[in-house]
């Protein structure tokens, strides 16, 4: 169904389903009629494209996506949008809809069974209070995903693509473009959602590739960047010493055999210095 930006067409069909905004699962919907399209248009790039949305709403942006795709996937965890999409968008072949919580997916097992010989990427307007979680679920999860073209809160944005040094340089930074190449695409006003949240938003896209450079161990890699970004007004030697109960002396002379000053804030430092300390520290 087209239409789904014009506000009392959309406040008809919620009316006439009883659907009442819930602030717990982040529903703010797009009604800025420009937005939904140029998402898509980023996110499909050809005609062999399957791609997996979060959290369809009444579904304007998955209107948009279903023009364009193979077939969508839309995964969304209130069941009372369920018949809403029905009527919204019950004249496409080529979506299915998932009554589920992302977070709680098997993604692998989905994708292989949903987009078999596609080019999958992830397109959403994120749920807000989950945004970290989903974008570390796809990043860490290793999927089969070529981009993710998403909608999060203009702060998220910018800690997201952050460049090296900063000032809004972050851990999850550093693990987006440990898997992933971020830009961030445009900017979003409130006024464009109903509800309209306090917070802007902006568009991002993530494009997966492999890691150009790979530490002994993953795991203490993150562990690495968690403890030094977890009191990043201190140095990353008290951060780092303090989160993972390391002793000062010792780890001092780690940081400086790998090459990094125990007196740097985490903010400055690289995706290559985190390597380097993660190796440091595996090899003790
Ligand atoms: N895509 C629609 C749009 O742009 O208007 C709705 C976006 S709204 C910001 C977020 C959507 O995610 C809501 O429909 C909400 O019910 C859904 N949602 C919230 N938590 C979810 C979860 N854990 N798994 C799947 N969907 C979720």
């Amino acid at each position: 169904m087209e239409r789904l930006t014009n506000i009392s067409v959309v406040r008809e069909i919620l009316s006439r389903h009883g659907f009442t905004f819930s602030k717990a699962l982040g529903q703010n919907f797009l009604i800025n009629p420009s937005v939904c399209p140029r998402m898509a248009e980023y996110a499909v790039t050809d005609d062999n494209t399957g791609v997996l949305e979060i959290g369809p709403g009444i579904g304007v942006l998955t209107n948009e996506l279903l023009k364009r795709a193979k077939k969508v996937v839309a995964v969304e965890l209130d069941k009372r949008l369920l018949p809403v999409l029905d009527e919204t968008l019950g004249e496409y072949d080529n979506l299915k809809v998932i009554n589920a919580d992302v977070l709680e997916l098997d993604l692998h097992k989905l994708i292989s069974e949903e987009f078999p010989g596609m080019r999958v990427v992830v397109c959403a307007n994120l749920p807000y209070y989950i945004t970290s979680p989903i974008i570390m679920k796809l990043l860490e999860d290793k999927l089969p995903i070529d981009t993710i073209t998403v909608m999060v809160q203009k702060e998220a944005a910018l800690r997201l693509c952050a460049e090296e040094g900063s000032r809004d340089n972050s851990a999850i930074t550093n693990a987006v473009r440990y898997y992933a190449t971020p830009e961030l695409l445009f900017h979003v006003s409130s006024g464009s959602f109903m509800p309209a949240p306090k917070v802007d938003s902006a568009v991002i896209l993530l494009t997966l590739r492999n890691p150009d450079r790979k530490p002994r161990d993953e795991k203490m890699l993150f562990k690495v960047i968690k403890a030094s970004f977890a009191q990043r007004r201190k140095t990353v030697l008290n951060s780092i010493s303090s989160s993972m109960s390391l002793d000062k002396t010792e780890l001092s002379g780690i940081l400086m055999s790998a090459d990094v000053q125990p007196t740097a804030r985490a903010e400055k430092l690289t995706l290559d210095d985190f390597i380097r300390i993660a190796d440091a520290l595996s090899d003790r």
